[in-house]
């Protein structure tokens, strides 16, 4: 398949941000270093990017921090805090076509997804909180006479957000929006496999008049720049979404340096339950596989466990599987494809462990499973069925992050909410069900911090987004995620 001339001059057209932005300018790092940003559309090395260290991410901190205390950003009205992320916005649209392509190189992620979704939601995000910055109310507390108290909320100071690779540009605006929106200063770190367009937002965001040192954007490897961030005395929250392992080492570094804040958005293995009165059998098959397989299965509330009653299983998996056998994997460039490469050599190896694993326990492969496009040079994994998966085996236990569904079948309700509740997370989860009493009782039962009935992934910036139990904690989108950039001051003032 040749791609569309627009498409390969404007790749040709491309330049790849590679230099870190720290206090107003475009940096190399310090030391020189670079890490090779590989596209997993076809192996090949992208470009170099400044590898940042600790020089360099004590050199942002410091400027966010001077930016923070002489206000030069906190310190300005509503209205002119309003204007520059709207500015920011009007760029991001202006280059909308650039931010989707170098999306869907760095992560391998269709073209038409980057267009259609991660581009125009990161717009909305950096809309959403400029508008809502001055609708954020202290109160007034209930006083005795001679008194007036109140309570404010402040902004915390530096905030550190250590960013994912699945919804690269997405991911860094729901937290550097609310962040900004609350007056606080940023240090952002891209994760390695998804530079691009973080740096490019760094960029923007000074063309857009953002004030130097108020975003600094530090690419560079976890255990580098990552490390250095969360470890720094001078930032007070670190901001995260990524795996559960780098989520404990970052409560770790907290307390071993300044008790900073820390927010947490780890991943799930989220079920949906289909009831035999469910209201639309082909809807739901619908929402069943592009639940899991939507963006390779790279996404936290991929809906890895299909939970399906009994009588209706058998008819129900083969919808499933037939709208999943329209999802080749295809050229990410391509306008056509929907469903692209996997980020890197080792998210492939990882899911093809998966598949391996769940063959040799047992359960019944209905579908793909297998490596393809090996001639591209890229990383391309099928989409993937398995039906009989045991409660207690690993597929129905560990996140893939890739595209793995697990089907198994259950008797009775209770039977249902007790195999979707039987998981260490507790991200998102769903059920279809035509009876109002099943559907709200659902919700209340469910233990996942998003549950969705009759629909999957139905919601939008005015939800909060977060976890229960292991997937974390603190919220992303809402009011709510801009409290979590603040503190609250109370202050009583004596009248005499
Ligand atoms: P990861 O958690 O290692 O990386 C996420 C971010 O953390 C990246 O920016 C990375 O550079 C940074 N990081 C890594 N080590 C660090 C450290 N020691 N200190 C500070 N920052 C550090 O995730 P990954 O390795 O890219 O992916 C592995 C697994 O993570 C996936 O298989 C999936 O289960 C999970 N994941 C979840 C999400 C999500 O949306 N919840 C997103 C991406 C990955």
């Amino acid at each position: 398949m040749t791609l569309p001339a627009a498409i390969t001059d404007a790749v040709a057209r491309l330049t790849l941000p590679g230099l870190a932005v720290i206090d107003g300018a475009l940096v190399e790092a310090a030391s020189g270093a670079v890490f090779h940003n590989v596209s997993p559309r076809d192996g090949q090395v992208l470009n170099a990017v400044a590898s940042c260290g600790q020089v360099d991410v004590d050199r942002a901190v410091a400027s966010a921090r001077a930016a923070f205390e002489d206000g030069r950003w906190r310190d300005l009205g509503p209205r002119q805090k309003k204007a520059i992320l709207f500015r920011l916005a009007e760029l991001m649209e202006r280059d909308a076509e650039e931010l989707a392509l170098l999306e869907s190189l760095d992560v391998g992620k269709p073209i038409r997804d980057a267009r259609a979704v991660d581009i125009p939601l990161a717009i909305n995000t950096c809309r959403w909180y400029a508008e809502a910055l001055d609708k954020v109310y202290g109160e007034v507390g209930t006083s005795p006479v001679d008194r007036l108290s109140y309570a404010v909320h402040e902004p915390l100071g530096v905030i550190g957000a250590i960013v994912p690779w699945n919804f690269p540009l997405h991911m860094a605006m729901w937290k550097v929006a609310p962040a900004l929106a609350m007056g606080n200063s940023v240090v952002l770190k891209p994760a390695e496999q998804s530079p691009l367009t973080a740096l490019k937002l760094g960029e923007l965001a000074l063309e857009a008049g953002l004030p130097p040192g108020v975003l600094n954007v530090v690419p560079g490897l976890g255990a580098t720049a990552g490390e250095a961030l969360a470890l720094s005395m001078d930032v007070d929250m670190i901001a995260f979404t990524g795996s559960g392992p780098v989520g404990r080492k970052l409560m770790e570094y907290s307390a071993r340096s300044n008790l900073k804040r820390v927010s947490l958005e780890l991943g799930g293995k989220s079920p949906q339950i289909v009831f035999a009165d469910c209201p639309d059998l082909d809807a739901a098959a619908q929402a069943a596989a592009w639940g899991v397989f939507y963006n390779q299965g790279e996404v936290c509330t991929a809906a890895s466990r299909l939970l399906v009653e009994a009588s209706i299983k058998t008819d129900f998996v083969a919808r499933v599987a037939a709208v999943a056998r329209d999802m080749v994997p295809g050229d990410p460039l391509d306008p056509g494809t929907v469903f692209g490469a996997m980020v890197s050599e080792r998210q492939m190896n990882t899911a093809l462990d998966y598949i391996a694993t769940a063959d040799s326990q047992g359960a019944r492969r209905v579908l793909g499973g297998q490596r393809v496009r090996r001639d591209s040079g890229g990383f391309y994994v099928e989409p993937t069925i398995f039906d009989r998966v045991e409660a207690d085996s690993t597929l129905a236990r560990e996140e893939v992050f890739g595209p793995v569904l697990g089907v198994m079948g259950f008797e009775t309700e209770a039977e249902a909410f007790h195999l979707a509740n039987d998981t260490v997370y507790g991200l998102a989860a769903g059920l279809w069900t035509s009876d109002i009493n099943r559907a709200l009782g659902g919700a209340r039962k469910l233990k996942a911090g998003l549950v969705w009935v009759n629909g999957w992934d139905a919601c939008d910036i005015t939800m909060p987004f977060g976890g229960f139990k292991q997937s974390g904690f603190g919220r992303d989108r809402s009011l709510h995620a801009l409290h979590k950039y603040a503190d609250l001051k109370s202050v009583s003032v004596t009248l005499r």
